[in-house]
Formats: structure tokens, C-alpha cells, sequence
């Protein structure tokens, strides 16, 4: 492994601001499009990933984020595919720590499906990662083996037990799967609140091609919010944590409970983020096709200045926010590629 040839970054701060007013100040890196699940509404059983080849490598990963940081990025959040399961993934956190230790950003954290969490937890937590979100749709080994297909629970388990460990704050995020999980969320919310943990609630966008029909698997947000209120008092709080999630207090556990509604209510007024691909594509909206190629400008000279300018440019184009439709006569997806090209 090479040792990064990026230095850290003491500049002032400068700030993205898009076209709409909307500060730039969270990026989303998916470091590889690769994972050791094939959860059922985010991939085909048999998916064909990019060659290694076209990835951009750890240094490059390295550069392109701490320019991004220097541009003004406060929050920072590995995901994929599954982050975890990147070759030396744990090179690239311990480099990117040195922002969090310089102060330029204010939070370095994960989306991860836990799997690989026993292994890693004790360092992430040694690399100034505070908070860590882990995937979980089912609290049944059989059901998690089912919507996963190649998912083991109890290994996920004692990856929470490792992140709690050490000191990581874990959320749980949990796809809301008609005919799934809707009776079980009850249950996963008490499990989780139980345990000191928040939990939120995702509707399935229809992002990819998948082997099942997303009609089936789609259920809106307003509906279990419904269902919950006949057995818990829920109260709207301002709570965020970074992302498009609006809270709710549940009086009968004390926790929180996160919405994050793509679908029944367009969050994008507030969005304040972009993301970046593994091979270096910046996507300026999760539901929209518009890009830029990064790769190109970030390997087209040693100094940032091009890649900075191409950053700007893409900024520029942000577009006011995302149009996604899930009803039987819309077969197709609404954007082609997977969630695990994007990041979650
Ligand atoms: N592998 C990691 C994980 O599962 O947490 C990180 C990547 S995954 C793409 C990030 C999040 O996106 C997960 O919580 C997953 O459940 C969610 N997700 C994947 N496909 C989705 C879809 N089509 N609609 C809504 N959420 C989706
Ligand atoms: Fe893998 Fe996460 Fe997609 Fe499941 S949701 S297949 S764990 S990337």
C-alpha cells in the first residue's frame, strides 16, 4: 500500500452553495459498488459489478474527499455497496481521520449491513467515527436470510454488539417492505429503542433493475405511521441528524424514530448533500441521471485546481430535486442504476 501523497488541509473553509441557495456541506462516497449481500429491493441475485479496474483507488478516493472537505464539506459518510468490504477500507477511514482531528469536519461515518462490523468496530471507533447507521429489515434469522439471500443475523448481531462495544452510537435503518416486515416494526422499534439505539424507517425508491416487482414491495410511510399511532403516542421533534429523516418521540419507549419518505414527501428543499461514485461520478441528486465525471478531472493533473473547478461546475447544475414514481403502469425504474452504484 502506498503511503497518500495528499497533505492535510489547514485552508479556511469556503462554502458550496447550488443554485437553489441550498449549502453543500455533506457527501456521500460509495467506495465500492460490490457487497456481500443481495438484498431483494437493491439487487439482482446475479449483478454484474464494475471491474476493478475502472474503481478509483484509495489515494484517489483519498484526494477527491479532502478536496470536497476543503470545499466546504463538514459531514462525510462511507457507504456502497457494502463500505466494509473494500480491500484495506480501513487505510482510507485512518486517512480521512486526519480531518476529523483537524477539526475541518465535523462528523466521519458509515452506512454499513453490520456484517463485517466484529471485525472492524474497535477501529472505526479509534479513527473518530462516532456514530455508525446499520441495515436491518427483519429481527428473524429465516426472514433475514430471505430478503438479504445471502445474509447471516446472528453475525450482524454481534456486529452491533462489537460497534456498542466500542463506543459507536448505532442507528438502525430498516426498508419498510409490504407484506415483510410491516407487522414486525412494532417489535424492531422496541428492540432498538430498548437497546439505546434510534431507528429509521426507509420507502423503497425504485433505483435499479431488481428480480422482483417494487408495486409489490412498496409501502408508503404515511400508512405505517397511521398503523403505529393506534398503539403509540408518536411527537414530531426537530431532531436531525444530517440527513432527510424527520423524527418522531414515542412516548412508550422513549426513543426516536426516523421517516425518511422519498416517495409520500419530497424532502428535497432542504437537501444538502451530493455524492460520489466509486469510479469518481459525482451525482448532484440520488433520483436524477445528470453527472459529472470527477475521475477524469482528478486524474488530468497533480493540483486540485481542475478538479475543484469541475466540483464547482457540477454544483452549479444541481437540479431542484428528484421525481420518483412507483405505480403499475411505471415498470421501468425511475433512475437505471442501483442504490449501490449511488450509496444509500
Ligand atoms: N450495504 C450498506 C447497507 O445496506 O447499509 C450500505 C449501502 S445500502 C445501498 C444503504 C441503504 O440503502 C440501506 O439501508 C438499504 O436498505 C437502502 N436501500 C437499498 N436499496 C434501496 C431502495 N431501492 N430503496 C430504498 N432504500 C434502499
Ligand atoms: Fe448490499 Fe446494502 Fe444493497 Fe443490501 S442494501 S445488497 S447490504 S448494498
Amino acid at each position: 500500500m502506498q503511503a497518500s501523497k495528499t497533505q492535510p488541509i489547514n485552508l479556511p473553509q469556503s462554502s458550496m452553495i447550488d443554485p437553489f441557495g441550498r449549502t453543500i456541506d455533506y457527501l456521500r462516497v460509495s467506495v465500492t459498488d460490490r457487497c456481500d449481500f443481495r438484498c431483494v429491493y437493491c439487487m439482482a441475485e446475479d449483478m454484474t459489478f464494475l471491474p476493478k479496474r475502472d474503481l478509483l483507488s484509495l489515494e484517489e478516493l483519498d484526494r477527491l474527499c479532502s478536496v470536497f472537505i476543503e470545499k466546504g464539506v463538514r459531514r462525510l459518510r462511507l457507504t456502497g455497496g457494502e463500505p466494509l468490504v473494500r480491500k484495506n477500507i480501513m487505510h482510507l477511514i485512518r486517512q480521512l481521520s486526519r480531518h476529523i482531528r483537524s477539526g475541518a469536519l465535523e462528523e466521519l461515518t458509515l452506512t454499513s449491513n453490520g456484517s463485517q462490523l466484529e471485525r472492524f468496530a474497535g477501529e472505526l471507533a479509534d479513527c473518530g467515527v462516532r456514530r455508525i447507521n446499520v441495515s436491518i429489515d427483519t429481527l428473524d434469522p429465516e426472514k433475514f436470510q430471505a430478503i438479504t439471500r445471502w445474509g447471516k443475523l446472528d453475525k450482524v448481531m454481534r456486529g452491533i454488539e462489537a460497534a456498542e462495544a466500542a463506543g459507536l452510537h448505532v442507528k438502525i435503518n430498516t426498508v419498510a417492505l409490504k407484506g415483510f416486515n410491516e407487522q414486525e416494526i412494532p417489535e424492531m422499534m422496541r428492540w432498538a429503542h430498548g437497546r439505546g439505539m434510534d431507528m429509521t424507517v426507509i420507502e423503497t425508491m425504485p433505483m435499479g433493475e431488481i428480480d422482483a416487482d417494487r408495486t409489490d414491495q412498496y409501502l408508503p410511510l404515511s400508512l405505517l405511521r397511521a398503523s403505529l399511532e393506534h398503539d403509540f403516542t408518536l411527537t414530531d421533534i426537530p431532531f436531525k441528524t444530517g440527513g432527510p429523516a424527520r423524527y418522531v418521540e414515542v412516548a412508550e419507549t422513549g426513543g426516536r424514530l426516523g421517516f425518511i419518505t422519498p416517495m409520500t414527501h419530497n424532502f428535497c428543499e432542504s437537501c444538502n448533500r451530493v455524492r460520489i461514485t466509486c469510479t469518481g461520478t459525482l451525482y448532484m441528486c440520488l433520483g436524477q441521471d445528470d453527472a459529472a465525471d470527477l475521475r477524469e478531472a482528478l486524474r488530468a493533473s497533480e493540483g486540485n485546481e481542475l478538479l475543484s473547478s469541475a466540483i464547482d461546475e457540477a454544483i452549479g447544475r444541481k437540479p431542484k430535486g428528484h421525481d420518483f414514481v412507483i405505480d403499475r403502469r411505471t415498470r421501468r425504474p425511475s433512475v437505471s442504476r442501483h442504490m449501490s452504484v449511488t450509496g444509500g
